[in-house]
């Protein structure tokens, strides 16, 4: 039987399969490689917790909640500082290596972002290649850069795969969520479950794709009209920054907890963390952006699918277009209102 708390981990039968089987005889490290919102992170935090849980991983007891809460003391979360791993951040990764479990029988460390490793890479081979027998670690990265191909030689690798569109809504279900709302969801988020649990935790996002669908009926000839739809939009898709921000600051706090049992007074890294908090909150505005233009070239799709006259097929067509182009400026960090109101007026024009 697989450890309870390892079926936490979605859609990555063979990881969880690989992971079980080395729970009783863990090596000394292991590399967790795949794309980004493949449950690495989550599949981490679950084999630390099977690792230090007195019954092996049972996800029930104190110890599996300090785990998964990030609040126990034999298992740390090495957070990037900066847009790469630094070199003293390896060296405090090396002295963390060193020390002897407090509670559990193994003490385990979880280096994230590893495919940023370059050139703190040498500082960690020695620690790779022999830590106590007592310490774990556990190296997350998202692809395989030549900087950490060393270090990936002295590790298991553990595979993630892009999860299926169906892993994602189950979870989604299981989770508590409505079927046709997890799959709608499971659909924008393109197979990151990350993001559509994000989508799915807060209630806007149903009647954010409407604002989006509403558009091209919207539309009226006026500039007037241009730049209000430009500017709601755009304010909605603030809304998801809002949740991130929230679930960041509970990191924070859980972060700031985690140092004040290390005897710290301050979170290390704190300001690369929160370099790193600004970088989410962008990248979620963008995806949301990307959603909202995605939906408004569905609606100028389905004109096409329904219409056998000449004019609506070119002008839908040309409005794709002008969705797709507009996707693709997105990308260069554009003024966000001034893009759909560039977008808007030439969709205005079309019809
Ligand atoms: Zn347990």
């Amino acid at each position: 039987m697989t450890a309870p708390v390892l079926e936490r981990v979605v859609g990555q039968a063979r990881a969880v399969r690989q992971l079980d089987a080395s729970i009783a005889t863990p090596v000394h490290a292991y590399l967790f490689l795949g794309p980004p919102g493949t449950g690495k992170r989550e599949a981490a935090l679950a084999f630390a917790a099977a690792l230090t849980c007195p019954s092996g991983g049972c996800g029930a007891c104190p110890s599996c909640g300090e785990v998964l809460a990030l609040r126990h003391p034999d298992v740390v979360l090495v957070e990037r500082q900066g847009a790469s791993i630094q070199v003293p951040q390896a060296q405090e990764v090396v002295r963390l290596a060193m020390r002897s479990p407090r509670a559990a029988r193994f003490q385990v460390l979880i280096l994230v972002d590893f495919h940023l490793v370059e050139q703190a890479a040498p500082v960690l081979l020695k620690t790779l290649e022999g830590p106590p027998e007592t310490t774990v670690l556990i190296v997350v990265a998202d692809s395989l850069p030549p900087d950490l191909r060393t270090i990936a030689s002295r590790c298991v690798t553990v595979s993630f795969d892009a999860l299926a569109g169906t892993d994602v809504v189950r979870m989604l279900v299981k989770e508590g969520a409505d079927v046709d709302v997890a799959t709608a969801v499971a659909d924008v988020a393109g197979g990151r479950l990350d993001r559509a649990r994000l989508l799915l935790g807060e209630a806007g996002f149903f009647s954010r794709l409407e604002r989006w669908k509403s558009v091209p009926a919207r539309l009226d000839g006026t500039g007037a009209t241009v730049v209000i739809l430009a500017e709601e939009l755009v304010a909605a898709s603030l809304e998801p920054v809002e949740a991130v921000k929230s679930r960041q600051s509970a990191e924070l706090e859980a972060l700031a907890a985690q140092a004040e049992r290390f005897g710290e007074r301050t979170i290390a890294g704190r300001a690369a963390i929160e370099d790193r908090h600004r970088r989410e909150q962008r990248r979620v505005r963008a995806d949301e952006m990307r959603a909202g233009l995605a939906t408004l070239a569905g609606v100028y799709r389905a004109r096409l699918d329904g219409s056998q006259g000449t004019q609506v097929v070119s002008t839908s067509l040309r409005a794709v277009e002008l969705i797709s182009e507009a996707a693709e400026r997105l990308q260069r960090n554009v003024n966000d209102v001034l893009l759909l109101e560039w977008l808007l007026l030439r969709l205005d024009s079309l019809a």
